[in-house]
Order: structure tokens, then C-alpha cells, then sequence
């Protein structure tokens, strides 16, 4: 790697040539300093990208699926061997801490892996509609997927999408957040390098409104997943709409996360925590309405709050809560601190960042209660290490206050009642529901969104069925 005046795309297995003059630039969030700039993409740059893949495509869809699979393998192997390089990039786009960068670039790589493993596994069926006919179906790649991406992970969101789009014998355009693009164009050239046929992996860089929406408008681009807030998605939905265009969604979420006063408080006091605090709170997951039966719940608050304490922010190894990625979203982070006032909630813990981390984007984990289950800090996505803490009476009530809400990403339960436990689990309205332990899952596990928290699923062999379309042959005997 190195620190070329101002990052190309990564195009047909090359960088293209800049103009310094558009570029954008990407910040430290550990300190606020300029980084890297990233070419500003626009129509011509997306036609050029994915010019390039439909032309590759089809060649990739004829490889044998063991010869695709053993290619993805050997790319998340040689990710794993070159993992600090890239650690040390997203260390420097996202700012946090080095261990939570190794780890999810280790997650990365683990998707290579998993999809690489299941390519030879995408098996059709054989139907029986009589002896007359031989009738059986076949799973056939769509041809170009654009990946349109956020920036709390980058290199991992990727990976979920591009791993099974190419393993199902697809190309990728891939346009990443334009706060944290560079591991991402690494990556497509780590690829190219390990084997991948040119233009199967392309990045464009630039902003939502002008590259991310040229490739959902773009004639060639068959399937669109994108990773990222309701209202982009929305956006993306409606212009998919005019073309029929399918997409996969995986948007926000204001997950609930029930402690129930029979659960192990030690772990769920942990648990609790780490649920909003992981990734420093910018998690699509991310617990960030606790609910506490009453008769636990001034107990639980006063053990949470001093556990919230004893969490170090910052960016060093061994720091817990590392910054917020944009400068914008630490305002916005802010913004909900005034808010939260506004409606009368206490701040436990945190509630400001006077006293932080010198000019780095750093949130203290903060911790609210007093709240109304109706105010805005507890039914908006604020995208922050901050949670809403609220008590309930009796497990129909649980349900009741988990389930109102528009999102439905995720959801997490403490209790020591088995029976309870699967009974809660199976009337929560969300895609992934974590039983006494918050969050927990990986690349096997289907994952995505009930109500608006989104459209298909990424992740697990049922990610291969969203990146595949099913075809009926029936042939006459
Ligand atoms: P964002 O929606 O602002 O941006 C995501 C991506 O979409 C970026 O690449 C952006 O450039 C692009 N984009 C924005 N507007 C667009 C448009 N009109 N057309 C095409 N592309 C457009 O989201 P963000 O701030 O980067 O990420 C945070 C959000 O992502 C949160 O809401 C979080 O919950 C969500 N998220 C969801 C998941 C999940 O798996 N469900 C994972 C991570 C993040």
C-alpha cells in the first residue's frame, strides 16, 4: 500500500487515473486529521465498471462451482496472511481500536471461506410431475450485482455480499462508503492478485447520490444488495421499482433486549452491555433498548451504569469504545444528547463528550432512563454507544414494548426459564433473536431484517438463494 495523491477505482483488475481536483477525502477518526482522498465517481466510471463485469461474467458463471470455490478460498487465505495490512488501513478509516479491526477483517476472510466451501454445494432439484416428464430446477447467478455499502465495518459488509455473489457465479460492482473506501479497492486488487479474472470485482468509488445511484439505475446491473440506513434504502427501493430490479436490503435497527428478572444478572449486566457498546454503538444490531423487569430493574440499572464506567474509550489495544467513524454522525450522536434533555431522561452514565478524547470523535458509553417508551431516544436509531433503559411488568408486556417499533433487525433475551426463553423468542418480531448472550452469530448464520429493517437475507447458505435465481426445466420424455 501506498499513499498515492488520491485513490482510482478499481477497475477490470487496475486503478484508474484520479482527478485529484474531486476527489474525496477521507478523515482519522481517532484524531479528525485528513487521510486519504478517493476518486468521485459518477455514471461514466459506474458504465466503465460495469462494462467490465457483465464481459466477465459469463465466463465465471461457466467455471466449475469447486474451481470458484477453491479461488475464494485461496483469497481468504491470503486475506488472513496479509490480515495487519489491512487492519492498519480500517484501523486508520474507522478508527477503531487494532483488535476490533483484526476482528473483522477476520470475519472477512471467514466469508471467502464459508462461501468458497458451499460454491459446489448450490444444488437444484429433481421434481416428480409424473412419468412422462423429466422436470428438475437449477440455481443460476444473476449476472452483475451492485454492492452498495456502509462504513461501520467495510471490509466485512463487503465480504457478506461479495463472497456468495461471486460464489453463486456472479460479478460485483462494489461501491463503498465514501468515508472508508481504501480497504475495500486493497481488496478488489488482493483478489485480481490471488487469481480472480479481471472484472469480477470492481469498486467505484464516490458519494450514494451520484455513484451508488447510477449503479442501482445502471441497464446491466441485475440485483442490487445494499447495506445501510431506511432511508437510502428507501431511495434505492423506489428506483429499483422502476425496473423490477430485486434487491436485498439490510438496514438499521432499534433492537430490543429483555432482561428478565430471573436471568443470570452477572451476564446479563455484561451482555446488556456490550450490546450497545460494540463497535462503539455503530452496529446495525446493536441492543439499544433495554428493557428490565421492574422487580430487577433498579438493581440491574445501578450495576450497568457502574460497569459503563469501568470501560475505557479510545483507540488504543486494549480500549473498549472506540470513536465514532464521521464527524457528521458524532453530531448527530450529540443532537440526540440534547434531545434525550429535552424529553426529560437522566443520563446514568456518559450524555456528553466534555472531557473526551482530545479531538477525536469519542462518545462515552451513556445510559438513559426516566425515559417514555415513546421518546425519540428510544424508538429512533441514534447510531452512538447509547442505550434506553425501561422497565415492564410480566412477560406479555416484554413483548409488547420489544415489538413497537418499525425495526425488527434483532433482539436479545435473558432469562433462565427454557421454556420462556423459546416462547419470547418465537413472538419477537426480528430476523436474529440472541438468547443470554448479546450479539453473537457468524458468517453460517442467516441474518437480515422483519418490518423496515429490510428486504431478503445475507449470510448462511440461505445468502446463496438471494445472489441465485431459481429456473423449472421440463423436458418432455
Ligand atoms: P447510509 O445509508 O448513509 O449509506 C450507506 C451507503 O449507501 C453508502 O455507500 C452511501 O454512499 C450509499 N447511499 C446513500 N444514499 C444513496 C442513494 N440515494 N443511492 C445509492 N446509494 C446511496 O448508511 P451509513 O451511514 O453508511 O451506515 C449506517 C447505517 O447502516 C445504519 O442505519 C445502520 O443500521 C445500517 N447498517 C445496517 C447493517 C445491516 O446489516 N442491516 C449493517 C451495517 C450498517
Amino acid at each position: 500500500m501506498s499513499d498515492y495523491p488520491a485513490w482510482g477505482h478499481y477497475i477490470h483488475g487496475g486503478y484508474t487515473q484520479p482527478d485529484p481536483a474531486q476527489a474525496l477525502q477521507e478523515y482519522d477518526p481517532r484524531d479528525g486529521s485528513a487521510t486519504w482522498r478517493v476518486a468521485r465517481g459518477t455514471a461514466a466510471e459506474v458504465d466503465q465498471a460495469v462494462r467490465s463485469a457483465h464481459g466477465a461474467q459469463a465466463a465465471w458463471a461457466d467455471t466449475k462451482p469447486l474451481d470458484r470455490g477453491r479461488l475464494l478460498t485461496r483469497i481468504a487465505n491470503r486475506l488472513r496472511e496479509e490480515a495487519e495490512r489491512f487492519a492498519a488501513i480500517e484501523q486508520r478509516e474507522t478508527g477503531k481500536p487494532l483488535p476490533q479491526a483484526r476482528g473483522d477483517l477476520e470475519l472477512a476472510a471467514q466469508y471467502f471461506e464459508f462461501y468458497g466451501g458451499l460454491a459446489p454445494g448450490l444444488e437444484g432439484e429433481a421434481i416428480d410431475i409424473g412419468p412422462e416428464r423429466l422436470c428438475y430446477t437449477r440455481r443460476e447467478p444473476y449476472g452483475v450485482v451492485g454492492i452498495i455499502l456502509p462504513w461501520n465495518a467495510p471490509l466485512n459488509q463487503a465480504a457478506r455480499a461479495a463472497a456468495p455473489a461471486l460464489a453463486a457465479g456472479n460479478a460485483v460492482v462494489a461501491k463503498p462508503s465514501e468515508f472508508t473506501s481504501v480497504s475495500l479497492l486493497c481488496f478488489a486488487e488482493l483478489a485480481v492478485q490471488c487469481g480472480l479474472p479481471a472484472g469480477l470485482l470492481n469498486v467505484v468509488t464516490g458519494t450514494g447520490p451520484e455513484a451508488g445511484a447510477a449503479l442501482v439505475r445502471h441497464p446491466d446491473v441485475a440485483k442490487i444488495a445494499f447495506t445501510g440506513s431506511v432511508r437510502a434504502g428507501r431511495e434505492i427501493g423506489l428506483m429499483a421499482a422502476e425496473r423490477t430490479l430485486p434487491v436485498t436490503l439490510e438496514l438499521g435497527g432499534k433492537s430490543p433486549n429483555i432482561v428478565f428478572a430471573d436471568a443470570n444478572l452477572d451476564d446479563a449486566v455484561a451482555g446488556s452491555l456490550r450490546a450497545f457498546t460494540v463497535n462503539a454503538g455503530q452496529a446495525c444490531i446493536a441492543g439499544t433498548r433495554c428493557l428490565v423487569e421492574r422487580s430487577l430493574y433498579d438493581d440491574f440499572v445501578a450495576r450497568l451504569a457502574a460497569a459503563a464506567g469501568d470501560l475505557r474509550v479510545g483507540a488504543a489495544d486494549g480500549d473498549h469504545v472506540g470513536p465514532i467513524i464521521t464527524e457528521a454522525q458524532y453530531q448527530r450522536v450529540q443532537d440526540y444528547f440534547d434531545i434525550a434533555r429535552q424529553e426529560g431522561a437522566r443520563a446514568l452514565t456518559g450524555g456528553t463528550v466534555e472531557g473526551g478524547q482530545g479531538s477525536g470523535w469519542f462518545v462515552p458509553p451513556t445510559i438513559f432512563t426516566d425515559a417514555p417508551a415513546t421518546a425519540r431516544i428510544a424508538r429512533e436509531e441514534i447510531f452512538g454507544p447509547v442505550c434506553v433503559v425501561l422497565p415492564f411488568d410480566g412477560e406479555a408486556e416484554a413483548i409488547r414494548m420489544a415489538n413497537d417499533t418499525d425495526y425488527g433487525l434483532a433482539a436479545g433475551l435473558w432469562t433462565r426459564d427454557v421454556g420462556r426463553a423459546h416462547r419470547v423468542a418465537a413472538r419477537l418480531q426480528a430476523g436474529q433473536v440472541y438468547i443470554n448472550e448479546y450479539p453473537v452469530g457468524g458468517v453460517e448464520t442467516p441474518f437480515g431484517g422483519f418490518k423496515q429493517s429490510g428486504l431478503g437475507r445475507e449470510k448462511g447458505r440461505e445468502a446463496l438463494h438471494h445472489y441465485s435465481q431459481l429456473k423449472t426445466v421440463i423436458l418432455k420424455l
